[in-house]
C-alpha cells in the first residue's frame, strides 16, 4: 500500500520523499510505502479547506450530523480491515487495535448526535424586551496533529468534534500511523465527505511543521504527541493568537494501599503498565505501594507478569506486541539498560523465546531507585514500569505529585476517605480509584494537568468548546 494525501477532495501522492514501512512484529516484512509532502501542500490544503468552509458550516447541524452518522457506518463496515493494516503499522494487537477503531465509531456517532443538541442558553436581560443568549459558531480552519499511538482514535477524537462545529479541517498524522490515516480518509472520501471539509497531508513534522503552523492562516490547532514538540507547538500558536490545545505526556502513577485488594488491582496494574506495550499517554509507568503490602504486591505482580504473552500483533492472543518503531525500540531499550544498572529487576516476561525479527521487549518491572530517578521522572514510553515504596497514605500522595506530568493517576484501597482524598489531591487530569490509569471513556472530558496538556480538555462535551468560539447574541424587540 502507499499512502495519498487527500486535499480538496483528490488524492494526490506528492513526491517531497518516501519512508517504507516495516512490520514492527517483522522488520523484514514491508507493509507500504509513506509518500510525504513539503510545504506546497500544506498551503493547498489550507486554501481547500477554507473553500469548503463556507458551505459546510453554513449546514445545519442535522445535516452535519447525518454525514458523521455516515462515516460511523463506513468505519464499522472496515473495521477489520482498518485494524489490521493499523496493527501491521505500528505493532499494536489486533484485539486492542479492533477496540480502538470500534471507540471510533461511537465517537463518530457520540458527535453526530450534537448536531441536533443544544448550543447555546439563554440568558435573562436587564432590559426589558430583550432576549439575550448565546450560540456556538465554529473557529474556521483548523490544523490536526496526531501521534501514532491511537492511530485511528486520537485523529476521530478530534476530526468529529471539529467538523460537528461546523470547522474545516487539515490533519498532518504522524510518520508511523500514516498508512492507516490514508486508509481511513478512504472511509470519509466513502461517505461523500464534500470536498476541501477534510485534507490529509502526510510528512514529516520537522519539515511541513512549520508551513502548518507559520504560514497559514490556522484558526485554531489540536495537537496530541510529546511535550517537547507540545510546547513548540503552543508557542507557535500563542505568537499568532491562534487558539490551540496540546496533550502532551504522561509519568502515570498507580498507588496501592494496604488495604487494596490485589487480586484486582494486579490485572488492572498489568493491563495499565503492559497493554499497547505501555505506549499509552496513559500508562501506568509508576507503581506506589505502601510498604505493609510490598512483599505479597511484587510476589502477585510477578507471577502475573511471568504469565503475560507477548506476541506478533496479528496474533489474537497477544497480551502486547512489539514497540512502534526502531526509533521507540532505541529509546526503550536505553531506559531497560538503565534499569539493569541502576535498579532492582524484580519481574520481567518469561516464557517465550527472544524474538529477534520485531521490536519486541518484555515487560520489566523496576525497583530500589528513589523518586528522582530518571526511571521514575521521564516519560518511557515503553513496556518498563517502576516501584516505589511509600511509608503510608500521605507518602504515597506526595510520591505521585511528584513529578512534571499530570495526566492520569490511580489509586487501590477499599477506604473511602482515601479514595475521596486522593481524587482530590492527585494533580492529574484524570483520577481513577480501583480503575486503571488508562481506559477513559470517550464521553468524558480527556486531558491533562501540569507540563501534561494546556489545560483544556478533549472528547465529552469538552471537545465542543475547543472547536467552537461563544457568540453572546442580544436583540430588542420593543414595541412601537
Ligand atoms: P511527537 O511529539 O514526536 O509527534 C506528534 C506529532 O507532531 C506528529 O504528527 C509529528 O509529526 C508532529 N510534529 C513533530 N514535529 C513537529 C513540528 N515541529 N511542528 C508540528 N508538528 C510536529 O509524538 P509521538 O512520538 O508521535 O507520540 C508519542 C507522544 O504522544 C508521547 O509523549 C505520548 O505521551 C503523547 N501522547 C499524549 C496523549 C494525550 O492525550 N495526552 C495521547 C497520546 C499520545
Amino acid at each position: 500500500m502507499e499512502s495519498r494525501n487527500w486535499i480538496g477532495g483528490d488524492w494526490v501522492a506528492p513526491s517531497a520523499g518516501e519512508i517504507v514501512v516495516k512490520n514492527p512484529s517483522n522488520v523484514g516484512e514491508q507493509v507500504g510505502v509513506l509518500r510525504l509532502s513539503d510545504s506546497s501542500s500544506v498551503m493547498e490544503a489550507e486554501q481547500a479547506a477554507r473553500r469548503a468552509f463556507a458551505s459546510w458550516s453554513a449546514l445545519t447541524g442535522a445535516a452535519r450530523g447525518e454525514a458523521l452518522y455516515k462515516i460511523a457506518a463506513k468505519l464499522e463496515e472496515r473495521l477489520g480491515e482498518i485494524a489490521t493494516l493499523a496493527s501491521m503499522e505500528m505493532g499494536k494487537p489486533i484485539t486492542e487495535m479492533r477496540g480502538e477503531v470500534m471507540r471510533g465509531v461511537n465517537l463518530l456517532r457520540y458527535y453526530a448526535a450534537e448536531g441536533v443538541r443544544a448550543n447555546g442558553s439563554v440568558i435573562p436581560s436587564n432590559e426589558a424586551d430583550v432576549l439575550q443568549y448565546t450560540k456556538r459558531v465554529p473557529l474556521g480552519v483548523v490544523g490536526i496533529i496526531t501521534p501514532w499511538n491511537f492511530p485511528v482514535a486520537i485523529p476521530i477524537w478530534k476530526i468529529a468534534p471539529a467538523l460537528i462545529c461546523g470547522n474545516t479541517v487539515i490533519w498532518k498524522p504522524a510518520e508511523f500511523g500514516s498508512l492507516t490515516a490514508s486508509r481511513l480518509t478512504e472511509v470519509f472520501a466513502e461517505a461523500q465527505l464534500p470536498a476541501g471539509v477534510l485534507n490529509l497531508v502526510i510528512g514529516k513534522g520537522s519539515r511541513i511543521g512549520d508551513a502548518l503552523l507559520n504560514q497559514t492562516e490556522l484558526n485554531g490547532v489540536s495537537f496530541t504527541g510529546s511535550t517537547a514538540t507540545g510546547l513548540h507547538v503552543a508557542g507557535c500558536c500563542a505568537k499568532r493568537n491562534i487558539k490551540y490545545q496540546t496533550e502532551m505526556g504522561g509519568k502515570n502513577a498507580a498507588v496501592v494501599l494496604k488495604d487494596a485488594n490485589l487480586e484486582k488491582a494486579v490485572p488492572m496494574i498489568m493491563s495499565g503498565a503492559f497493554r499497547s506495550a505501555g505506549q499509552k499517554c496513559t500508562a501506568t509507568s509508576r507503581v506506589i505501594v505502601e510498604r505493609a503490602i510490598y512483599e505479597p504486591f511484587i510476589h502477585a505482580l510477578r507471577k502475573a507478569v511471568s504469565a503475560v504473552k507477548l506476541a506478533p500483533a496479528l496474533d489474537p492472543s497477544a497480551y502486547l506486541g512489539p514497540v512502534a518503531s526502531a526509533g521507540q525500540y532505541e529509546t526503550v531499550m536505553s531506559y531497560v539498560r538503565l534499569a539493569r544498572e541502576q535498579a532492582d529487576i524484580v519481574a520481567e516476561g518469561e516464557g517465550f523465546a527472544e524474538v529477534n525479527d520485531g521490536y519486541f521487549i518484555r515487560p520489566l518491572v523496576a525497583a530500589g531507585v528513589d523518586a528522582d530517578h530518571p526511571l521514575l521522572q521521564e516519560e518511557i514510553f515503553g513496556p518498563l514500569v517502576s516501584v516505589l515504596q511509600a511509608e503510608d497514605f500521605e507518602e504515597s500522595i506526595e510520591l505521585c505529585n511528584k513529578t512534571v506530568f499530570g495526566l492520569s493517576a490511580s489509586l487501590f484501597t477499599q477506604d473511602l476517605s482515601n479514595a475521596h482524598r486522593f481524587l482530590q489531591e492527585a494533580q492529574a487530569g484524570m483520577v481513577r480509584v480501583n480503575q486503571e490509569t488508562a481506559g477513559v471513556e470517550y464521553q468524558a472530558p480527556f486531558g491533562g494537568m501540569k507540563l501534561s496538556s494546556s489545560h483544556t480538555r478533549e472528547q465529552g462535551q469538552s471537545a465542543l468548546d475547543f472547536y467552537s468560539e461563544v457568540k453572546t447574541c442580544a436583540i430588542s424587540f420593543a414595541r412601537s
